[in-house]
């Protein structure tokens, strides 16, 4: 969406040398874009799902682009073709944004017995499976163990793990009254299970260290150096041996790029870890008119990656990769760098969107007949991370910008500042401070609108004197 507005804006802007017969088309499985760091307050009730879902086609309709709602299945870079379940669209430059996919396979287990929290529906099922588990916690008899497994709210990895947590903890307590037979204090749980010795893995320890003391000072349980083996129905298996029962596993530990991007071979484009590899320009080193952005994109960050001599030896792409650097005029090869790629973020996302259109639309000025000019180009993209921020319940956030920190009720108002103004449109960025404003007076929504599936009963079915409990008082 961001390249979409950034090109509109930028070939409007071209005036009477802008390319005059620009057709702008975007394709998305989805007529909605996500705005992915309040999913977690939707989870919780906080949030209304439909002012995180902003829809394209007021957007397409305001800026002059087309809008195909259609699913890509594949994309042959040589004959400048994208296969969609709408056809085929032939394009002369394509910018591919496809994001990333969750990675279940990293963890036996997840995809049966867990629930991510990467789409809407996701913070759906979440919402709904903490409310099926606490109507089904308050049928239970104090002694019944199933109380326990029901009451246990789970959360592995990841960044965004730790404001899901934070979250749930406020929603449960908030809840509480509606359930007077369940003493939450005493009885409910929630847990972040992190394998790496620090909740943001590439992060600061000693942030990582106040986060996790300040979240355990408000009762919820943080595991780190905990590397899960596994997720069995209703269990978490730990590598030393040991195991957490709990009906509520959300697991945020895995993405992949999309797979669409397998469907360009690496011999056309080369890959990182399933990200198509660009260039300073953010195109694809041998197709200046495909650029990639967003998660499916390897992009470099300052500073730039270090790429090994093993990794050059085991990869060719990987060598093509600083050969393309060199010719590109920059003096020191990638190899010779300490760092890494953009990282899978909105931040990132949304600034190679807006650079993407600065330069395509200048390519196309003077260039009625839309090709390719390499004599014109916006400066080189190196994506500069700003900082990093998290809510980490009510009140409390942390927000490190590059030489300045923030913590506790700054830190968290910050947050909300920063987030409610990259939200796209004006009713929505209203609708949210709204729900904020008067989710700290009305009650959070308990309903539950779907029953959680077959998973959750086996989950249940899985203890057997639980089981014969709740079909005794069902029936
Ligand atoms: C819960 C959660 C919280 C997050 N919080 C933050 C945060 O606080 N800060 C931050 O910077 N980042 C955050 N992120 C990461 C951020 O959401 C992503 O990095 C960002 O959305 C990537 O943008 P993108 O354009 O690459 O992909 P996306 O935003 O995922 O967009 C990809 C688009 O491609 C479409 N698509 C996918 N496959 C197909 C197909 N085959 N055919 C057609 N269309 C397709 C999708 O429908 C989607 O609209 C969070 C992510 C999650 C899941």
């Amino acid at each position: 969406m961001s390249a979409a507005n950034s090109l509109c804006d930028n070939v409007r802007r071209g005036g009477e040398n802008g390319a005059t017969n620009v057709e702008i088309v975007m394709v998305d499985q989805k007529n909605y874009q996500l705005y992915t760091p309040f999913l977690f307050q939707s989870a919780t009730g906080l949030v209304d799902p439909d002012h995180i879902a902003q829809p394209v086609r007021p957007k397409a309709r305001k800026k002059g682009f087309d809008f195909v709602e259609a699913k890509v299945k594949s994309i042959d870079l040589p004959s400048k073709s994208v296969f969609t379940t709408a056809g085929k669209i032939a394009y002369d430059y394509l910018i591919i944004a496809l994001g990333s996919v969750k990675d279940d396979a990293k963890m036996h287990g997840a995809e049966k017995n867990s629930i991510p929290l990467k789409t809407l529906e996701d913070s759906e099922q979440i919402h709904n499976r903490i409310i099926y588990s606490f109507e089904k916690a308050s049928l239970l008899e104090h002694d019944n163990p199933e109380r326990s497994v029901l009451l246990t709210f789970v959360v592995i990895g990841g960044t965004t793990g730790v404001e899901l947590a934070g979250s749930i903890y406020d929603y449960i307590n908030l809840i509480a009254k509606d359930y007077p037979q369940i003493d939450v204090h005493s009885e409910a749980k929630v847990m972040v299970i992190e394998a790496h010795d620090r909740l943001f893995p590439e992060g600061d320890k000693s942030l990582s260290d106040d986060v996790k003391q300040t979240m355990e000072k408000r009762g919820i349980e943080i595991r780190v150096n905990t590397k899960v083996m596994s997720i069995e129905p209703s269990m978490v298996k730990i590598q030393d041996g040991s195991s957490i029962q709990s009906a509520n596993i959300f697991w945020n530990a895995g993405i992949k790029a999309n797979p669409v991007a397998d469907t360009i071979p690496d011999s056309v484009a080369s890959k990182h870890r399933g990200r198509i590899v660009v260039d300073d320009h953010l195109r694809v080193p041998n197709f200046q008119e495909v650029y990639v952005i967003g998660d499916v994109s390897a992009a470099l960050a300052s500073p730039e990656p270090r790429v090994s001599s093993r990794e050059v030896a085991k990869s060719p792409d990987a060598a093509k990769h600083q050969v393309d650097h060199k010719s590109s005029g920059e003096k020191k090869s990638v190899s010779a760098h300490r760092g890494r790629y953009a990282p899978p973020t909105a931040e990132a996302a949304v600034e190679e969107g807006s650079y993407v259109g600065r330069d395509l639309a200048l390519r196309l000025y003077n260039n009625s007949e839309n090709e390719v000019d390499a004599t014109k180009s916006a400066k080189p993209f190196r994506f500069k991370e700003k900082g990093v921020m998290l809510s980490i319940g009510r009140h409390n956030g942390l927000v490190k910008f590059t030489h300045s920190t923030f913590k506790g009720y700054l830190g968290w108002l910050i947050w909300r500042l920063v987030h409610v103004a990259l939200v796209s449109t004006m009713q929505d960025k209203i609708s949210v401070i709204f729900d904020w404003t008067f989710g700290s007076f009305r009650k959070r929504n308990i309903s539950q609108f779907a029953v959680p599936g077959e998973a959750i009963e086996n989950i249940v079915g899985s203890n057997s004197s639980g089981r014969e409990t709740l079909v005794e008082q069902e029936n």
